[in-house]
């Protein structure tokens, strides 16, 4: 179903953006830019199975993007494949046209994960690349993907070795949004701490999150604090819903608990309305990013390589991919523990009187 049949039923009622996905609120000049050309653009959503990736990917776009979902029983999960699933609706708000991809990839723990989604992000920017030096330059459908929301478990205690790995397999090919998952079963005081440990483990891994560029300083106030409070608010902690509830006397998109209503809606309860804003507000920011950063890496890379072609396409096979992301993280490895043994030995020099006696023995 069209996401703009759902808006016209009025199915979602919203007291910030009564009725509406809101990126025709876009600022005035890209507004106007993108009346005259449309918007396309791709989001991803990668993260394990069962995390909650199409319901809030529903929340967000107020469609069932995915009806047909199977959802694979133990016996065929043995034999598993990572598949992708890429859904296209088409939205039209106040003449702004917008055409979203979603491309979910759901099963991070088939072997074969990180060939897939590479592949699958390399051969959007292969078929751009290759439309782009055609003959037909005006008409080029742009499917290449240009945020990636990755979704991280509430339940474990930061990343695991497996986010990483992700993280910094794609960080160089597309913009990744990290995204707290099921964030209504953290308690405030957990959710904090586990956003600085995520925050913490992305600096020291050195993985390249997309980052919110600063308000320019002639911007209007409510959209610098706004800026601020959406960078503050990184790694997104959400809910998704597709059920609406009855609470305080209106319908909201919730879900409902024995104690109480969470609901999605409410920025108070969790960091939904604040994702949805980013991408809203940032979609240009986020396409402009994929053209002159990954896009680019992308072309010049190909063209290093002389057009040399991998088994999925253009750019590095995976298992030299992996090699060197191995020797990377041994390099890291053993800087980490050199500056370790440095910070040991230079303790040991300024230790109290006495206190260092015997410590070289
Ligand atoms: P996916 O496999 O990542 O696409 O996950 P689904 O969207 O299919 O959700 C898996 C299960 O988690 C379903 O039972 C959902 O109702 C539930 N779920 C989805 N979002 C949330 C959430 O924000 N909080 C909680 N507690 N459960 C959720």
């Amino acid at each position: 179903m069209l996401l703009s049949h759902v808006l016209q039923q009025g199915q979602f009622t919203n007291p910030e953006t009564p009725g509406y996905v809101g990126f025709a609120n876009l600022p005035n000049q890209v507004h106007r830019k993108s009346v005259k050309k449309g918007f396309e653009f791709t989001l991803m959503v990668v993260g394990e199975s069962g995390l909650g990736k199409s319901t809030l990917i529903n929340s967000l776009f107020l469609t069932d993007l995915y009806p047909e979902r199977v959802i694979p029983g133990a016996a065929e999960k043995i034999e598993r494949t990572v598949q992708i699933e890429a859904s296209t609706v088409e939205i039209e708000e106040r003449g702004v046209k917008l055409r979203l991809t979603v491309a979910t990839a759901h099963d991070l723990f088939c072997p074969k994960w990180k060939c897939t989604i590479i592949a699958y992000i390399d051969d959007q920017f292969e078929r751009y690349l290759h439309d782009e030096s055609g003959l037909n330059r005006r008409h080029i459908v742009d499917n290449r993907v240009h945020c990636c929301f990755y979704f991280i478990s509430p339940l474990g205690h930061g990343l695991k070795p497996l986010d990483v790995q992700f993280m910094k397999a794609i960080h160089n090919k597309v913009n990744v949004v990290p995204v707290i998952a099921k964030a209504d079963t953290l308690t405030l005081r957990e959710r904090e701490r586990l956003k600085r440990r995520i925050l913490d483990e992305i600096d020291e891994h050195g993985i390249k999150i997309y980052h919110l560029p600063d308000a320019e300083s002639d911007e209007d106030e409510d959209f610098k604090e706004q800026t601020r409070i959406l960078k503050a608010s990184i790694p997104f902690a959400v809910v998704g819903s597709n059920q609406q509830i009855e609470a305080k006397g209106k319908k909201v998109r919730g879900r409902l608990y024995p104690w109480g209503v969470v609901e999605v809606e409410n920025p108070e309860h969790n960091d939904f309305l604040k994702l949805r804003t980013m991408l809203i507000t940032h979609m240009q920011d986020l396409q402009e990013v994929t053209q002159d950063l990954h896009y680019e890496n992308f072309r010049s890379e190909r063209l290093k390589r002389g057009g040399r072609l991998s088994s999925h396409g253009y750019g590095p096979e995976p298992e030299e991919m992996d090699k060197d992301m191995i020797l990377q993280e041994k390099e890291a490895e053993l800087r980490r523990m050199q500056e370790m043994i440095t910070k040991m030995q230079a303790q040991m020099q300024i230790k109290p009187d006495g206190a260092g006696d015997g410590q070289h023995m």
